[in-house]
């Protein structure tokens, strides 16, 4: 038996599909926006549209940014000998909060997962070996501790390995399974001090 109108069923529907939002979450804040203002519901959509409009990959390191380069690559005071590699613009995000790191990055988009489907192939993995001239002198595989993050790090040591570029793992002080953007600062910056040759 249908409860709600068809609107409010569609609007509900395509709510509960992402991610992190469960049916009863859904239903909540469906009849939220129904029932805020029109001006205010104009301009949570139209800043909905506008991101996805504007927001495109760094045509470097290809994380995610209004402009062609992102402040981070077309900083010149930053080491661009030196490339951490991050799953994703939060993790980005997390270092850059340290305020510490004065290399550039590389975000992937993901990680490999056997069990999901997700292949090498999938992730910014070609991407990365592209940029690696003969000027980069370091990468720093910052991948989560979990398992898809660790063989995502296996996988790109091995990938790089044969150009004799060093390559590091950040220290495992990060808790296993952790979400590099939930760990404080202090713990960041010791995994990313800590960082062996791998
Ligand atoms: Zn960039």
């Amino acid at each position: 038996m249908d409860l709600y109108s068809g609107h409010i069923n569609k609007l509900i529907e395509e709510l509960a599909a992402l991610p992190g939002i469960g049916s009863k979450s859904a239903q909540r804040l469906a009849f939220h926006l129904i029932n805020m203002p029109q001006d205010k519901v104009n301009r949570l959509a139209n800043t909905i549209i506008e991101a996805k409009q504007n927001v495109r990959y760094c045509k470097e390191c290809y994380t995610l940014t209004d402009r062609e380069i992102c402040p981070v690559c077309s900083n010149s005071k930053r080491n661009h000998r030196m490339i951490m590699v991050v799953e994703n613009t939060r993790d980005l995000a997390a270092y850059e909060k340290t305020g510490r790191y004065e290399g550039v990055y590389h975000v992937l988009h993901g990680a490999i997962s056997p069990m999901l489907g997700i292949g090498p192939g999938e992730i910014k993995l070609k991407e990365l070996i592209e940029r690696l001239h003969d000027d980069v002198e370091e990468v720093i595989i910052a991948t989560n501790s979990s398992l898809e993050g660790e063989t995502t790090a296996m996988y790109i040591s091995k990938m790089i390995k044969p150009t004799g570029i060093k390559v590091t793992r950040i220290a495992s002080g990060v808790p296993v399974g952790g979400d590099l953007e939930y760990i404080d600062e202090v713990t960041l910056l010791r995994a990313l001090d800590g960082r062996i040759e791998i």
